[in-house]
């Protein structure tokens, strides 16, 4: 980890009602979370200003997407100074399934990412290959086109505002998680190019968390990796072992 805060993301996507998450919530604020790791949940956009009114610091809340503009008529859309307005200072952006799903271009996501930091949000921008392209050897290729396109985006003192989360999308939500040695060795990759294309000192400090099948049992050994500064969690983030993630980085 070398002197960077650990970082735990709760994404809880589409799931939930109001009885959920308030009980979710309770449960974190519970926990004793431990000063030392920043931890953040990302309800759907309805219960923002709900989880964002009740949930305990050192947690914080977060979006899971966001729109470009400021404001304007683009219906269904939430404006980067909207969530910074209601007190919400993350956003994640560039998740696969907004990529898969929505058609969100490498572009669109660094993009979304600039817009972000511009309003004074921190962004966990996600990354990650498909399985047919780890499988053919371009995983590191593939990761890099990501981050190339938010480079372009964002000066070096931007970096400060970004985590980057590697998702590899053959992880998420299939139980099928990375071992600790692919996962170390692309985060080892993506700050070996930090280090290439931005500079050491954001090659250091930047956090770089996993995300794909996380879970209460096998988050220890995972933390345990030298460039693994946390983790992006999904299904376990609705369950109570979300907090035994929380904890492993200490
Ligand atoms: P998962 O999802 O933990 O359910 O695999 C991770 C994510 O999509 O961020």
């Amino acid at each position: 980890m070398a002197g960077r805060k650990f970082f735990v993301g709760g994404n809880f996507k589409m799931n939930g009602s109001i009885k959920m998450i308030k009980e979710i919530i309770e449960q974190i604020n519970n926990a004793k979370l431990d000063d030392n790791t920043e931890v953040i949940v990302a309800p759907p956009a309805l219960y923002l200003l709900k989880v964002q009114e009740t949930l305990s610091a050192p947690a914080q809340v977060s979006a899971q997407n966001c729109f470009t503009e400021t404001s304007g008529a683009y219906t269904g859309e939430i404006s980067p100074s909207q969530l910074k307005d209601a007190d919400v200072h993350w956003v994640i952006l560039g998740h696969s399934e907004r990529r898969a799903l929505f058609g969100e271009a490498d572009k669109v996501v660094a993009d979304k990412v600039r817009a972000a930091i511009k309003a004074g949000l921190g962004v966990i921008a996600c990354v990650g290959e498909k399985l047919e392209e780890r499988e053919n050897g371009t995983t590191e290729e593939v990761v890099q086109r990501q981050l190339e396109a938010i480079a372009k985006e964002i000066d070096e003192d931007k970096w400060k505002d970004v985590v980057i989360a590697y998702e590899p999308v053959w992880a998420i939500g299939t139980g099928k998680v990375a071992t600790v040695e692919q996962a170390q060795e692309t985060h080892a990759g993506i700050r070996k190019w930090l280090a290439k294309t931005i500079s050491d000192k954001v090659a250091q400090e930047t956090r770089i968390i996993y995300g794909g099948s996380v879970n209460g049992k096998n988050c220890r050994e995972l933390a345990k990796s030298e460039d693994i500064d946390g983790f992006l969690v999904g299904g376990a983030s609705l369950k109570p072992e979300f907090i035994d993630i929380c904890k492993s980085g200490s």
